[in-house]
């Protein structure tokens, strides 16, 4: 994988990515000088990296994503700085904590932290409590069998462990299973302007054994609202067949699994939500169709 390239302005936002959702031991590599310098009490000029001020991240008090700002550390003027450390001493750990801007839970993360302005630095997030997420989010498992939300968790904790290949492993084994649960909820958009007449294969398809088929005609029938700026989320998800997987390291999977997850989660989320929706409006109206003969009878 290619460093990235980071300066001092976009620094904050990429090491508030790895706070939030880097798995543990993950290395995070980067080239470019992202120090500031800051006038220090007394003691000159420190050459120091800025620290986001805030992340945003899901709360598990606030059964929502909240904004979470940075407590500690903090420089005697109040910036979210830390100082660079010299070379010899370049294994320190430090421990940042941010709370939840609306019910003040604590996330306590631990960063090894490795800046070599013009050559390779490195950030590595060594622990973190609360512990990285391992339950689906409500939507998601309302979707899921009691069978695919244990391997839901088995998946979720190979990746916070950095075991990117084992989590598509489990991840592609989920979605193969619940792909029918998905392609029904796709042929039921209320517009599914997609492609009408490719919605009459439905039945074939279910009955196909091939993932990437299964797959290739879940993208086609996507209702187009449902594509981001002329992305198909569902196809994010060939990334799982198996060829592409082959060569891959564990770091390149987490980046795969991540994606695949974030594209799964779009899509049945949204999916589910018109679905329900429209139940609930069928069911409020039956209510008051009957209630409507009870009136006349
Ligand atoms: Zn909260």
């Amino acid at each position: 994988m290619a460093e990235r390239v980071l300066d001092a302005n976009t620094f904050p936002a990429a090491l508030a990515e790895v706070v939030v959702g880097w798995p543990l031991y993950r290395r995070f590599k980067f080239v470019g000088d992202v120090s500031v310098v800051t006038i220090g009490s007394g003691r000159g000029k420190t050459p120091c990296v800025t620290l986001p001020e805030e992340a945003a991240r899901y709360c598990e008090r606030c059964k929502t994503v909240q904004r979470w700002r940075l407590v500690k550390p903090r420089t005697n003027f109040g910036y979210a700085q830390i100082p660079i450390i010299e070379e010899e001493e370049d294994e320190e750990i430090r421990a940042l904590r941010f709370d939840c801007k609306n019910c003040e839970s604590v996330l306590m993360v631990f960063l090894k932290i490795d800046i070599n302005p013009g050559r390779v630095s490195e950030v590595v997030k060594v622990g973190q409590y609360p512990a990285l997420e391992l339950e689906p989010s409500p939507i998601l498992a309302s979707a899921m069998t009691k069978e695919n939300l244990i391997l839901y968790r088995h998946a979720l904790t190979c990746r916070n462990s950095n075991f990117g290949i084992a989590a598509v492993a489990y991840l592609r084994r989920i979605i193969e299973d619940r792909l029918n649960y998905v392609l029904d909820l796709i042929a039921t958009a209320p517009e599914n302007e997609a492609d009408p007449e490719a919605l009459k294969r439905l039945s074939e398809v279910k009955m196909d054994k091939r993932f990437s088929e299964k797959i290739d005609y879940a993208a086609r029938i996507l209702p187009t609202r449902l594509r981001l700026g002329g992305h198909n989320p569902i196809a994010t998800l060939h990334d799982l067949a198996s060829e592409a997987l082959h060569a891959k390291s564990d770091e390149d999977c987490v980046e795969i699994f991540d994606s695949c997850k974030l594209a799964v989660e779009y899509v049945v989320k949204r999916l589910k939500e018109d679905h329900d929706e429209d139940a609930a409006y069928q069911n409020a109206m039956k209510v008051l169709a009957a209630k409507k003969t009870g009136r006349k009878t």
